[in-house]
C-alpha cells in the first residue's frame, strides 16, 4: 500500500533509536528541537524523529543526521523546570527523509513513509519468528532486568517485521546497531539481523556473567569474613551482648583505676585495655589480653602486711607450733633480732636442710606467722627450664607468668614470706638454667625490678623474705649456696617423735577431723608402736599419715559401734595398720661371719646398710652386687687391696686370692645409697670371713679408709646414729675425728648407744670382730 509523502517538522535524536509501535518518553531540551515539538502541536501532531550519527553533536547539519528514522504521533507533552519538555511519543512507521525543506527555526523536511511487505506463512519466515522469539526469552533470564510477560504479548504476532520491531526496541543496544535494525527495510532481512545481534549479545552476556562470578566469588572470599563479623555483631546487639562487651571494658577500666597501680603498670594496663575495644571480644586475640589485664589486676603490686619484728612474740610462736628444733629455732630468732636492730630483713637467704618430714615448711610458716606475714610456698623440685621461673613470652600460645608471679599473686601482698622448697632439685638443660634466674630472683640488689617474660614489666620482690629448703646442700649451685645461710633441721629420735605425734600431730589431725580431743585419746604405747613398727624415716611425715589412717578407722569404729570415744591402745594399731611393717634387723640376733651393719646418710635421712660378704673357690675375682653405687665399689676395691696387702697381719694366707673369688653384697634397701663411708663396713667383712671371725650383732659402723687403714671422717652422723638406734644396735663405731660432732647428738641417744671411736681399722676390728677363743 502506497502512502503520500508527508511535510513533517524533525527533531534529531541523541542516543536514542524509536521504533515503530514502540511508546517511549524522553526529554528535550534544544531550543531548535522545543520550536519543531510546538508546531508538530499545532498541526496532526505527527513528528519525524530520526537520530544523528553523533551523539555529541548539539547542532547536527543535515548531512550529520541519518536519512530512515520513524515517523511517530505526539501523546504528551510535560514542561520540565529549566526550559525543557519531556514528550511522550508512539512510533508509527519508518520512514526516510526526501529532503529538507527548512533548516531554521527548526528542521522540516518531505518524508516517504516506508510500508512494511507483508509476509504470509512463509517457512521460512516463521522459523526465523520461532528462533528470534527464543534466543529473546533466553536474553531476558540471562539479563533479568525485563518481565517474560513480554513474551507472552508477542505469542500473539503474527508479522514478523513488528516482532523485530518489538524486540529490537527492548533490546540494549548501541546506537549504530538500533539504526541498523532501523533501516532493514525488509521484514525478513531485518528478523535475520536482529537473530544475529540477539545471539551475539546473549554471547556477551554469558561472558559477562562468567566474570561476574568468578569476581564474585573472590569478593565473597575476602567479604565472607567480614560479613559474618558484621552479622555477628549484629546478633550480638541483638542479645544486648554489645551492651555486655561494654560493660566488661568499663569494668576493667574501674578495675584498673581503682587498683593503685604503680604509673607504668597503669599506661600498660590501659594500653592493653584499647586492644582489647579494638579486637572484638570472641577473638583470640581477646582471650590472651584479657588473661593478661587479669593477671596484672590481681598482682599486689601495693598491698602489704604490717611486720611483727617482737622477737619474743616470735619465739612464743616457734615454740607453741614446734617441738624440739632448739637450735633450729635460736638461729631464726638471732636472724630476726639482727634483722629488727637493721631494720630490714635483707640479708641472706635462710636455707633449711634436711630430710623430709622434719618440719622445714611447717617451721617457715611458723615464721610468717610470727612474723605477721603471708606463706607462699613453691616448689623447685623438677624445675629445669628458665621460663618456670621467669614466664613465657606472651607470644607463646597459652603462655602464663613463671613460678615467682604465680606465687606472689597467691601472696596477695608484696611481702610475704616466700619459701622455695627444693632448692636441691632443681636441674638445668638446654632451655637455660633456673638457677640463674633465681640468683636474680634471690638477690638485693637486682629483685626491685625483676621482670618476667610474660609480664613485660618490673615487679618489686625486694620486700619479700625467700626461705629456702633442701634436702642435701651437694646439689645446690654453688653460686645460690653462696647467698645462703644454711640451718640444719635432723631427723628426730624415737622420743622427739613421740612428743611430736603426742602434742602437735594428733591434735591437729582430730582438729582435721572434727573431733573433740576427748573423744580419741592414745595411750603413749600404742604411739610408740606406729612409731617403731609401722614408719622408718628420719621425719615424721608417714608419722603423721599413719596417726590420721588410725584416727580415720576409729571413727568408723565410733560411729558403727556407736561409741563415744575411744582410747586407742597397741591392740587398735595393729588392727587398724595390719602386721608390723618394719622389723629392721633386729631380727638378726645372732654374731655372723662376714655380716657387718653399716650406717648410710642419705637426702631423706640415715639408714643401715648391711653388708655380706662370702669366699668361694675361684682364682682372686672380686664380685660386686646389690645396692652399690660407684663409690661404694671404689670403696670395695680400695678395701680389698687392703686386706691383700696386710693378709698376714690378720691371720689370713698371703696367697688366698689365687684360689678364691671374693663376693661383696648389700642386700635391700629402697633408698640406694651410694658414698665413701662403707670403707670400713666392707673391709671387716672381708677380714671376718678370710680370718674366719665372726661379727658382733650389735655393732655397727661407719667410716672412710685409706689403703693404709687410716678411718677417715664421715658426714651425718647424728642421722646415723639415729638410724642404728631405731634398728637395734647398741654399739657404734665411728671415725675419731667426727668426735666433735658427738655434741649434736641427743642425749636420750647418748645414753642408749655405746660410741667407739676409731682413728685406724684395726680400732674397729678389735671392736667389731669376735675372736676365736
Ligand atoms: P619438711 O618440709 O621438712 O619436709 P614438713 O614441714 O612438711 O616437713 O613436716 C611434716 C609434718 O610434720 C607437718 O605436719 C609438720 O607440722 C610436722 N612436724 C615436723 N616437725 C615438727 C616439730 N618439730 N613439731 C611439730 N610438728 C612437726
Amino acid at each position: 500500500m502506497e502512502q503520500d509523502n508527508k511535510n513533517l517538522p524533525l527533531i534529531p535524536l541523541r542516543g536514542i533509536t524509536i521504533f515503530p509501535y514502540m511508546v517511549m518518553h524522553f526529554d528535550v531540551g534544544r531550543e531548535k528541537s522545543i520550536l519543531a515539538l510546538e508546531e508538530a502541536m499545532l498541526n496532526e501532531q505527527e513528528i519525524f524523529l530520526v537520530s544523528q550519527k553523533d551523539a555529541k553533536i548539539e547542532e547536527p547539519k543535515v548531512e550529520e543526521i541519518y536519512s530512515i528514522g520513524t515517523i511517530c504521533t505526539i501523546k504528551q507533552i510535560l514542561k520540565l523546570p529549566g526550559n525543557t519538555v519531556r514528550v511522550l511519543v508512539e512510533g508509527i512507521s519508518r520512514a526516510r527523509i526526501i529532503k529538507y525543506i527548512q533548516d531554521e527555526p527548526f528542521y522540516r523536511g518531505e518524508v516517504e513513509p516506508l510500508v512494511e511487505v507483508e509476509y504470509s506463512s512463509d517457512k521460512k519466515c516463521e522459523a526465523l519468528m520461532r528462533k528470534a522469539k527464543d534466543i529473546f526469552d533466553e536474553y531476558i533470564n540471562m539479563s533479568g532486568n525485563m518481565t517474560s510477560e513480554l513474551l507472552i504479548s508477542m505469542d500473539d504476532l503474527e508479522s514478523p517485521g513488528r516482532l523485530a520491531d518489538i524486540i529490537s526496541s527492548y533490546l540494549m543496544l548501541k546506537g549504530d546497531k538500533k539504526q541498523e535494525l532501523l533501516e532493514a527495510y525488509d521484514a525478513e532481512e531485518r528478523l535475520e539481523k536482529l537473530i544475529y545481534i540477539l545471539n551475539n549479545e546473549l554471547d556477551i552476556l554469558k561472558i559477562e556473567r562468567k566474570i561476574g562470578v568468578k569476581v564474585k566469588k573472590n569478593i565473597d572470599k575476602v567479604q565472607r569474613e567480614y560479613y559474618l563479623r558484621e552479622q555477628l555483631k549484629a546478633i550480638q546487639e541483638e542479645l544486648g551482648e554489645d551492651d555486655e562487651d561494654k560493660k566488661e571494658i568499663n569494668k576493667y577500666k574501674n578495675k584498673i583505676n581503682k587498683a593503685k597501680l604503680p604509673k607504668s603498670v597503669k599506661e600498660k594496663a590501659l594500653y592493653e585495655l584499647d586492644r582489647l575495644k579494638n579486637s572484638g571480644s570472641y577473638s583470640a586475640e581477646g582471650g590472651v589480653i584479657r588473661t593478661y589485664l587479669d593477671w596484672m589486676l590481681e598482682l599486689p603490686w601495693n598491698a602489704e602486711t604490717d611486720d611483727n619484728l617482737d622477737v619474743k612474740r616470735a619465739r612464743e610462736v616457734l615454740e607453741k607450733e614446734h617441738y624440739g628444733l632448739e637450735d633450729v629455732k635460736d638461729r631464726i630468732i638471732e636472724y630476726l633480732a639482727v634483722r629488727k636492730m637493721s631494720n630490714s630483713l635483707k640479708g641472706p637467704i635462710l636455707c633449711l636442710v634436711g630430710p623430709p618430714g622434719v618440719g622445714k615448711t611447717s617451721i617457715a610458716r611458723s615464721i610468717a606467722n610470727a612474723l605477721n606475714r603471708n606463706f607462699v610456698r613453691m616448689s623447685l623440685g623438677g624445675v629445669r627450664d628458665e621460663a618456670e621461673i621467669r614466664g613465657h613470652r606472651k607470644t607463646y600460645v597459652g603462655a602464663i607468668p613463671g613460678r615467682v608471679i604465680y606465687g606472689m599473686k597467691q601472696a596477695k601482698t608484696r611481702n610475704p614470706l616466700f619459701l622455695l622448697d627444693e632448692i636441691d632439685k632443681m636441674s638445668n638443660d638446654f632451655r637455660g638454667d633456673p638457677a640463674d634466674a633465681l640468683l636474680e630472683v634471690l638477690d638485693a640488689e637486682q629483685n626491685s625490678t625483676f621482670r618476667d617474660h610474660y609480664l613485660e614489666l618490673d615487679f618489686d620482690l625486694s620486700k619479700v623474705l625467700f626461705i629456702t629448703t633442701a634436702n642435701s646442700l651437694d646439689t645446690i649451685p654453688r653460686p645460690l649456696l653462696d647467698r645462703m645461710e644454711v640451718i640444719e633441721v635432723s631427723g628426730y629420735t624415737y622420743e622427739e617423735k613421740f612428743h611430736i605425734a603426742k602434742n602437735h600431730l594428733i591434735p591437729k589431725q582430730l582438729k582435721e577431723h572434727n573431733i573433740e580431743e576427748q573423744s580419741i585419746t592414745f595411750a603413749d604405747s600404742a604411739i610408740y608402736n606406729v612409731i617403731e613398727n609401722y614408719t622408718r624415716e628420719s621425719g615424721v611425715r608417714s608419722l603423721e599419715r599413719k596417726l590420721a589412717a588410725v584416727i580415720r578407722k576409729t571413727i568408723a569404729e565410733m560411729v558403727e559401734k556407736d561409741k563415744k570415744s575411744i582410747n586407742i591402745t597397741t591392740n587398735h594399731i595393729k588392727k587398724y595398720l595390719g602386721p608390723v611393717i618394719y622389723t629392721y634387723d633386729k631380727t638378726d640376733k645372732e654374731d655372723k661371719l662376714g655380716v657387718v651393719m653399716g650406717m648410710a646418710w642419705t637426702g631423706y635421712g640415715g639408714d643401715t646398710l648391711p653388708v655380706e660378704v662370702t669366699v668361694m673357690p675361684g682364682n682372686g675375682k672380686l664380685e660386686l652386687t646389690g645396692q652399690l653405687g660407684d663409690v661404694m665399689k671404689e670403696s670395695a676395691r680400695a678395701g680389698f687391696s687392703y686386706v691383700r696387702a696386710n693378709a698376714s697381719k690378720y691371720g689370713i694366707s698371703p696367697d688366698f686370692y689365687k684360689d678364691k673369688d671374693i663376693h661383696i653384697h648389700a642386700p635391700e634397701g629402697a633408698v640406694p645409697k651410694d658414698g665413701p663411708s662403707a670403707g670400713v663396713t666392707m673391709i671387716t667383712a672381708m677380714i671376718s670371713v678370710l680370718s674366719n671371725k665372726k661379727v658382733r650383732h650389735n655393732v655397727a659402723m661407719t667410716g672412710e679408709i685409706t689403703l693404709t687403714g687410716r678411718v677417715l671422717p664421715i658426714g651425718g652422723l647424728k642421722e646415723k646414729s639415729l638410724a642404728a638406734f631405731r634398728a637395734g644396735i647398741d654399739t657404734v663405731i665411728i671415725p675419731k675425728d667426727n668426735e666433735k660432732d658427738m655434741l649434736k647428738i641427743p642425749k636420750s641417744i647418748k645414753s642408749k648407744l655405746k660410741f667407739i671411736l676409731a682413728d685406724k681399722i684395726d680400732d674397729v676390728l678389735t671392736n667389731a670382730l669376735i675372736s676365736e677363743e
